[in-house]
């Protein structure tokens, strides 16, 4: 085994720099602090750059700087166009902010291990190019989307529903460009033809966007465990057949002259492990008549409940408005744990409340929170993050321009089927 001594000495680990990842680095840094950034792919962003997600549901406005600085940087590049952007230039745009505020940014590193002594996450282990890293001494935040740092360090976990155990579904992206004259559809053996809409697989989408490429979420895997080695493989084989298929599907029908570009680095998970939190997001604190606020409110979240079929194939779900509310902080701190916060589509919540607060923005505000949590932590020198004052955090996240009061947020919800039953 080949170990190696990193060149940092960080007081912030972050463990993954996906949306929520890249955020709370950048908080935690701007602020003084030593952090580092460890990143499987080779480009921050996660699913909403690498995975090839193009799209944001949720309000847009209110969600702090680092956001806001997100959309002027695409809007430069002539890169968002209203609510979908080009992730190519968010995975430049997102490197560049990080670069600026001082993060350093260790591509190609997976988190691997962890060890934990007395509620304290001692070391975590890590393993890029083959040669193993230790962290100590740090303050951690898990955002890697599947919980995986705090699942190794032995936190108490919950995935998929209640009585099934399914996940929503995992979609691998794809886009299209236009070729200019016809191309030859090609399927080839032992793949079975579409041959109209209700034979897609997944949503039917295929949405042409003004920089001519066509976004593709359109394939969907059902049954599979995205943190179960095989069967996250398993599921990365599958999506690659039904791109065959829709693609072959879309050049007789809508793209006669398109040809398949590009397909996300990794097929994307929309729910994998769901930390145990301090607090437990659920249906009910989300599905109230009135905006649901909390004192420890560190984000507010409101996209409609998007919650696809789990069995069902093709577009149907439960897509239900929901109020703004706050993300408490007690969702970001880990039961059992005292320096490890958790960021992102794997915060504390149930599976109801989480197919709405995983969308790419709010991922962003709640890195934002928990970077900035986590740098408190280090000035205040307090073992535990629960022991920062969370008034003070408030304002500091309030004076970074997130609007923290839910009745000042507008609710998300462009399509409705508010049929609880449509999710079974
Ligand atoms: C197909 C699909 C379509 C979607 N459509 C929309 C949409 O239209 N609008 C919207 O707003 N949201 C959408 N979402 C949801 C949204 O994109 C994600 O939930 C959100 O981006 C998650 O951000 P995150 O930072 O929590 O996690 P991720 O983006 O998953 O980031 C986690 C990062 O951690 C890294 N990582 C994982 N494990 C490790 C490890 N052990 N060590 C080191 N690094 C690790 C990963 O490589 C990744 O970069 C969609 C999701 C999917 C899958």
């Amino acid at each position: 085994m080949h170990t190696i001594e990193l060149p940092y000495k960080p007081e912030i680990v972050i463990a993954g720099g996906g949306t929520a990842g890249s955020a709370a680095a950048i908080a935690a840094a701007r602020r003084g602090h030593s952090v580092l950034l460890v990143e499987e792919a080779n480009a921050l962003g996660g699913v909403s750059t690498t995975g090839g997600v193009n799209e944001w549901f949720a309000n847009l406005e209110g969600l702090g700087d680092i956001w806001e600085r997100l959309k002027t940087e695409l809007n430069r590049y002539g890169a968002q166009f209203g609510r979908f952007y080009n992730p190519e230039y968010a995975k430049i745009a997102w490197q560049l902010m990080a670069e600026e505020a001082g993060v350093n940014i260790l591509f190609h590193a997976s988190i691997v291990d962890a060890e934990v002594a007395d509620e304290v996450v001692t070391s975590v282990r890590g393993v890029a190019a083959s040669h193993f890293f230790d962290c100590e001494n740090a303050v951690y935040i898990d955002a890697t989307g599947e919980g995986d740092l705090a699942w190794l360090a032995g936190a108490e976990v919950m995935q998929g529903h209640p009585e099934s155990g399914r996940t929503l579904h995992m979609s691998l992206t794809f886009i299209l460009q236009d070729t200019g004259s016809p191309v030859t559809p090609y399927l080839p053996a032992g793949l079975e033809p579409i041959e109209s809409q209700d034979d897609l697989p997944g949503l039917h989408g295929g949405k042409l966007l003004p920089d001519g490429r066509v976004y593709c979420n359109m394939t969907k895997v059902m049954g599979h465990d995205p943190t179960d080695p095989v069967s996250l493989s398993d599921a990365e084989r599958l999506a690659r057949r039904q791109i065959a298929r829709i693609v072959h599907y879309l050049q007789r029908t809508r793209f006669p002259t398109f040809a398949l570009c590009t397909s996300g680095a990794r097929i994307g998970i929309r729910e994998g492990r769901r930390v145990v939190g301090d607090i437990i997001l659920s249906e009910a604190d989300i599905t109230g008549n009135l905006p649901r606020d909390f004192d420890d409110g560190v984000t507010v979240a409101t996209c409609q409940i998007d919650f696809h079929s789990l069995t069902r194939p093709g577009h149907g779900g439960w897509r239900q408005r929901v109020e703004p509310y706050a993300i408490p902080y007690r969702a970001l701190t880990v039961r059992g744990l005292k320096n490890l916060l958790v960021a992102g589509k794997c915060i504390s919540g149930d599976q109801v409340a989480q197919s709405s607060y995983r969308m790419t923005p709010t991922c962003c505000a709640m890195g934002h929170a928990a970077g900035t949590a986590a740098a408190m932590a280090v000035e205040a020198g307090v073992p535990d993050v629960r022991q920062i004052d969370i008034a003070t955090l408030r304002q500091a996240l309030v004076e970074d321009g997130l609007v923290l009061d839910p009745v000042k947020h507008q609710a998300f919800a462009p399509e409705l089927s508010p049929d609880p039953t449509k999710g079974a």
